[in-house]
């Protein structure tokens, strides 16, 4: 991937140029196209993966794109830690921006007031702060957080280490128009990063510079490649039907193909329950309770509707239609090997699903093992990854960026 590639404005472009970045990295390539989007972002990325750039190129293009209508405080919102993390981010954002007219700021502790004043009485896009001297600038009302669309909190965890739950609580309540948020963390482990994360973020998209060491260590990740509905049908019987396979999820794209699979399931003589979207609540819980206390040992559920749910002894969890994004393939399979015990997760992967296979690989950073059951050999063992179309370029001698559709604003 490039630069290039990531739909970035062309004087974006000149300053990714200028600061001599030849290819975005693994945690760019995973955020950039992700918030671009609008997603909230959970980003894991400790420092010297990039992970500044990651947040700083996706914010830029954010400010360029959706243009200040009047003047007024800094729409987007970075907190750091620590003064030096403030101040080479500060660098780091005016070398990126140098070809923009975005004008930027920060403001720490341990400098004096004056120069503070300056930077929040003009015109300001993107302000970076620590947490400390940004509560004396709400206090005393300096700062208006209600301009904020966009928060940002780098090196999370370390804010969290260092007591400032209270500020962060603080300024996630009062930016409360923003937009987006995107907290970036050395590591997603800790429980009180998590408990935190959840209660200002709804539904993250989860981003790794690389594979969390959970997922590498124990869950057991295979594919099958399959030829069709069908022969997927019959592979996902075999391993419902082993001895080892004791509690599973089984994965699907849509409610109507759910409830297909589940009446044919129920002819295998398997018993399942399902979630799907807009189940009444009481239903929901009657086929999660079953779920949690081993009354039925097959779970069948969409996406959406497996939101949410916390259930400690899934043995496999199986793909039978893959997921459309690479996070959600991550999603799913952190259902199973939990609390400590081993999981698995396999994935029925047809032809047309080459391309998002691909996708899931080089996000975790891992093959998947081919596997292939004797019985059940797919006819075609080598399905290629159809070859995409070249994208078009962006011209970076012209200023003028090219239209982009407009997005829709996120409701919080
Ligand atoms: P960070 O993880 O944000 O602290 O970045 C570590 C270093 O990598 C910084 O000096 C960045 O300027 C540099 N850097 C960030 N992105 C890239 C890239 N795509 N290619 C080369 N260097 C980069």
């Amino acid at each position: 991937m490039h630069f290039e590639d990531l739909d970035l404005d062309a004087a974006i472009l000149e300053g990714i140029k200028a600061l001599g970045y030849q290819k975005p990295t693994t945690i760019q390539q995973q955020a950039i196209p992700v918030a671009l989007d609008g997603r909230d972002l959970l980003a894991s990325a400790p420092t010297g993966t990039g992970k500044t750039a990651a947040y700083l190129l996706p914010a830029l293009q954010h400010l360029i794109d959706f243009p200040r209508k009047k003047p007024g405080f800094a729409r987007v919102l970075i907190m750091t830690p620590t003064r030096e993390l403030a101040y080479q981010t500060y660098e780091q954002a005016k070398s990126l921006a140098q070809f923009t007219e975005l004008s930027l700021g920060v403001i720490t502790g341990g400098i004096n007031y004056g120069s503070h004043h300056e930077v929040l009485n003009k015109n300001n896009d993107l302000l970076i702060a620590t947490p400390g001297r940004l509560m004396e600038y709400l206090e005393n009302e300096t700062f208006n957080p209600l301009d904020v669309e966009l928060l940002i909190l780098d090196e999370a965890d370390r804010m969290l280490d260092m007591g400032f739950l209270k500020e962060m609580d603080r300024i996630a309540a009062e930016t409360k128009r923003r937009k987006h948020t995107w907290l970036y963390s050395a590591t997603l482990e800790g429980a009180s990063l998590i408990k935190f994360a959840r209660q200002i973020m709804p539904d993250p998209a989860e981003v790794y510079a690389s594979p969390p060491r959970r997922e590498k260590q124990k869950i057991q990740q295979w594919i099958h490649l399959a030829d069709d509905y069908d022969h997927k049908f019959k592979l996902l019987v075999h391993w419902l039907k082993q001895e080892e396979t004791q509690k599973s999820i089984v994965f699907v794209k849509t409610r109507e193909r759910l409830q297909t699979l589940i009446g044919q399931l129920q002819s295998e003589g398997l018993k399942t329950c399902w979630l799907q979207g807009e189940m009444p609540q009481h239903k929901r819980n009657q086929a999660i309770d079953a779920f949690h206390q081993n009354k039925v040992s097959i779970l069948v559920a969409t996406d959406v509707a497996a939101r949410g749910i916390d259930v400690d002894d899934v043995t496999h969890v199986i793909n039978f239609d893959m997921p459309r994004k690479a996070d959600v393939y991550l999603h799913r399979i952190g259902r199973t090997g939990r609390a400590g015990k081993k999981g698995n997760a396999l994935s029925l992967v047809e032809a047309h699903d080459m391309e998002i296979l691909s996708k899931v690989e080089r996000y975790t950073d891992q093959k998947l093992a081919r596997r292939v059951i004797e019985s059940l050999k797919p006819k075609h063992k080598a399905a290629k990854v159809p070859v995409k179309k070249k994208k078009k370029k962006v011209n970076t001698a012209t200023p003028a960026k090219k239209p982009k559709k407009p997005k829709k604003p996120k409701k919080k």
